[in-house]
C-alpha cells in the first residue's frame, strides 16, 4: 500500500489488521465534513456527538481521535455553515426511498445513503437520513429501486475495451452478410487512410461455419485496410489491400509457429492470418496516438458508468497509465483504475520502490500480471491429463515457467518488494503449479499478507480447491466465460474433470476469496451478464437450462459479493470500498430491478439506473432523479 492519503481514512493505509470476518474495524464517521482549523474535542464529546444521529450505524471502535475529533467539533457548532437548521451535518447528496442492500453483513439492509464530498457519511432509515438534509443537498428519490455498491470488476483490459467500443462490432453478425454490411456501414463514418481493426467476428455462429475471406471485405470495403480479428484473437482477416500493404503474396513464406491460409486451387492467400501470422499485418498498423489512447479511455470510463461498473482492475495497462492520469487531471475518469503491470517486467517498480497499492483511490499501481499457460479454446490450457479431443498435448506452460524455479524466484523477489502478483492459470496443472508457487514464494499469511491472486482458476483439481482459502490466494474468477466455454468445455475434458470447472460453489464453501470481473474484451463487461451466469449456470447455447455443473452454482448475494466487496478484498480496498457504509467512499448504483427477488433469468436483462463514483453522478438515466 502507499502511504496515507490526506482525504483517506487512516485505517485504510494499513491492510493486515482487518477483523477476521474482513469487515473494516474502523470508520471515520463524517469525515468528509472535516474543517481545517476547527478545535479538536475529546473522543468522549464527539461519540456524544454520534449518539446525537441516532438511526446510523456507527462502527467507532479504535477510532483515530485527533482526525475525527476535528470532523466532528464542527457540527457540534451549532451555526457552523456544514450543519443544517437541525445542527446536523449536511450531506451533499441523499439517495432515498431505496432498496439499500449493503453488503455489509453488519447492517444488510437499509432505506437511505447520505452521501458528504466523496464519502459516505450514513447508511440508515429514511428518516434519519432525510435529517442531513439541507439547503444545498440534492435528493434522489430511488423509488423503491435497489441500491447496491458499485461493481468492482477484478479482471479487464480496459484501454482495449475502449478501443472495441470505437472499432466496428462484428461480434454478433450472425451472416457473412450481415458481417459485409456492417464493415461497410463502419467505413463509411470514419477517415480515409484509417485502419479498420477490432471486430471480434465469430463464423461459427454463421450457417455452415465457412471462415470468411478477403473478398468478401474487398466487396464492401476495397479502399481502406481491414485486418478484423476473430473473439479469440487466434485469427484475423485482411483485405487485399491490407494484404497489399503487408507484403503479403502467394510467394510468402509461413512463418513458424503461424499459417497463412491459401486458396487450395491457386494458392493465393485468402486472408486469414493465424496466429503468429498475424504479425506480418499488425507490425504495419500505424500504433495508436496519444490522443486516440484517450479517446478509447473515455469511451471504456463512460460504458463502465453505464454498467455501473466504478472500479476495474486493470490486467494490461503497463505503460499506458498515463493516460489514465490525464483522464483524471481532466476530470474525466469516472471509473476508479487499479493498473497491472507485466510479472517479467516487476524489477522496473521494485527499483523505485513502489509497492502495491500506489497512488490514490482513483487510480493506483503496483500490481503485477503473469502468465502460467495458455487456454482452453486453443488446448494450451496446461493439464495433468491429455485433453480428450487431442490426446497428444496436456497443454503448454508458458516461457514464464521457464527454466525451472524463474516463476518462483520472481515471485518471491516482487513480493518481497511489496508488489501484488496476479498469475493467469487456467489449466488443472497450471493452477496447482501457481498454489505451489504462491505458497513457497510468499510469506506466511499471518506474517504479512501477499494476496496473491490467480487469474481464471478455471480448471481445479479437487484437492487444490482448499488451498486457495488456507494460502489465502484469490480466486479471481470471470463467471460469464462458464457461460460461453460450458458449450463445448466438456469435449475437450470429459465430464470427470468438468465438475470442477468454474468450481465457484466449491471454492466458496472452502472459504476462498472469491473475486469476479468480466476479462472484459474477452467477454462483455456488463456485470449483471457475470451474475446471472454464475447464479445459473446455463450455457449460451441454450443446451443447459438447469445449469452446466450445477452443484457449482452460487447464490445472487454471492455472486454480487464477489463483484463488490470480493474484489474490493483483492486489490486491498476492502476498508474504502465493496459494502456501503459510513466513511466509505461513495460508490453507489441503482438497478431498475431488484436481482435478490426477480427470476434469475431476468438477471441479465437488468439495467443501472444511476451510477456515482467519488460521490458524484457520473451516470443517469433520463428523467428517474428528481427533487421530492
Ligand atoms: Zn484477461
Amino acid at each position: 500500500m502507499g502511504d496515507p492519503q490526506p482525504d483517506e481514512p487512516l485505517a485504510a493505509a494499513t491492510p493486515g489488521n482487518q477483523n477476521p470476518d474482513g469487515a473494516p474495524d474502523t470508520v471515520v464517521v463524517q469525515y468528509p465534513l472535516l474543517h481545517p482549523g476547527t478545535a479538536p474535542r475529546s473522543l468522549e464529546a464527539i461519540r456524544a456527538g454520534i449518539a446525537t444521529v441516532s438511526g446510523f450505524r456507527y462502527n467507532c471502535a479504535r477510532m483515530n481521535a485527533g482526525v475525527t475529533a476535528i470532523v466532528l467539533s464542527s457540527c457540534l457548532m451549532p451555526h457552523h455553515p456544514a450543519c443544517n437548521a437541525s445542527g446536523l451535518p449536511q450531506a451533499d447528496l441523499l439517495v432515498v426511498n431505496a432498496n439499500v442492500r449493503t453488503m455489509d453483513p453488519e447492517q444488510p439492509r437499509a432505506e437511505a445513503v447520505a452521501i458528504a464530498g466523496n464519502r459516505i457519511a450514513a447508511v440508515g432509515d429514511q428518516a434519519a437520513v432525510r435529517a442531513l438534509a439541507g439547503k444545498n443537498t440534492r435528493v434522489i428519490n430511488a423509488r423503491g429501486r435497489l441500491l447496491l455498491p458499485g461493481f468492482n470488476d477484478a479482471h479487464v483490459h480496459f484501454l482495449s475495451g475502449g478501443f472495441q467500443l470505437s472499432n466496428v462490432d462484428l461480434r454478433d453478425a450472425r451472416t457473412p452478410g450481415e458481417f459485409t454490411e456492417r464493415l461497410r456501414q463502419f467505413a463509411a463514418q470514419i477517415p480515409e487512410g484509417r485502419w479498420i481493426t477490432g471486430g471480434d467476428w465469430d463464423h461459427e455462429s454463421w450457417p455452415g461455419a465457412p471462415l470468411p475471406t478477403r473478398t468478401l471485405v474487398d466487396t464492401a470495403v476495397p479502399h481502406r485496410p481491414v485486418f478484423v480479428s476473430r473473439l479469440d484473437g487466434h485469427m484475423a482477416l485482411a483485405n487485399s489491400l491490407a494484404l497489399k500493404q503487408a507484403g503479403i503474396t502467394r510467394d510468402t513464406p509461413t512463418p513458424p509457429g503461424g499459417l497463412i491460409v491459401r486458396d487450395p486451387a491457386t494458392g493465393e492467400p485468402t486472408g486469414i492470418l493465424k496466429d503468429a501470422a498475424m504479425g506480418l499485418v499488425t507490425r504495419i498498423i500505424p500504433a495508436p496516438t496519444r490522443d486516440e489512447k484517450l479517446a478509447a479511455a473515455r469511451a471504456a470510463t463512460r460504458h463502465a458508468a453505464s454498467l455501473g461498473v466504478t472500479s476495474v482492475q486493470d490486467m494490461s495497462a503497463n505503460e499506458d497509465v498515463g493516460v489514465y492520469q490525464e483522464l483524471l487531471e481532466r476530470g474525466q475518469l469516472d471509473t476508479r483504475i487499479y493498473a497491472f503491470w507485466p510479472l517479467p517486467q516487476f524489477e522496473k517498480l521494485a527499483a523505485i520502490g513502489v509497492r502495491a497499492g500506489f497512488g490514490n483511490p482513483m487510480l493506483r499501481i503496483g500490481g503485477l500480471k503473469g502468465f502460467s499457460d495458455g487456454s482452453l479454446g486453443s488446448t494450451t490450457a496446461w493439464f495433468f491429463e491429455p485433453y480428450n479431443d487431442a490426446p497428444d498435448t496436456r497443454g503448454l506452460a508458458t516461457d514464464e515457467m521457464m527454466p525451472e524455479g524463474a516463476m518462483l524466484a520472481r515471485v518471491r523477489t516482487a513480493t518481497a518488494a511489496g508488489l501484488q502478483i496476479a498469475i493467469h492459470a487456467i489449466g488443472d496443472r497450471a493452477n496447482h503449479e501457481i498454489l505451489t508457487v504462491f505458497e513457497q514464494g510468499t510469506p506466511p499469511p499471518a506474517t504479512r499478507e501477499a494476496r496473491c491472486r490467480i487469474e481464471h482458476a478455471q480448471h481445479l483439481r479437487p484437492a487444490d480447491i482448499p488451498r486457495f482459502a488456507h494460502s489465502r490466494v484469490i480466486a479471481s474468477m470471470q463467471p460469464y466465460h462458464c457461460a460461453d466455454d460450458g458449450r463445448w468445455a466438456e469435449k475437450r475434458i470429459g465430464p470427470g474433470r468438468a465438475r470442477t470447472t468454474y468450481a465457484f460453489r466449491s471454492l466458496l464453501d472452502s472459504g476462498a476469496t472469491l473475486a469476479f470481473g468480466s476479462d472484459w474484451t474477452v467477454a462483455p463487461l456488463n456485470p449483471l451478464l457475470g451474475i446471472a451466469a454464475a447464479v445459473t449456470r446455463q450455457t449460451l447455447d441454450g443446451r443447459n437450462p438447469d445449469g452446466w455443473i450445477p452443484d457449482q452454482k452460487i447464490t445472487v448475494e454471492e455472486a454480487v459479493r464477489a463483484f463488490t466487496i470480493g474484489s474490493a478484498t483483492a486489490e486491498f480496498q476492502e476498508r474504502l470500498k465493496g459494502t456501503l457504509a459510513p466513511g466509505k467512499l461513495a460508490d453507489l448504483i441503482l438497478l431498475d430491478r431488484d436481482v435478490f427477488t426477480i427470476t434469475p433469468a431476468e438477471i441479465a436483462n437488468t439495467k443501472v439506473l444511476l451510477t456515482i463514483v467519488d460521490g458524484r453522478v457520473v451516470c443517469e438515466a433520463a428523467g428517474f432523479a428528481e427533487k421530492p
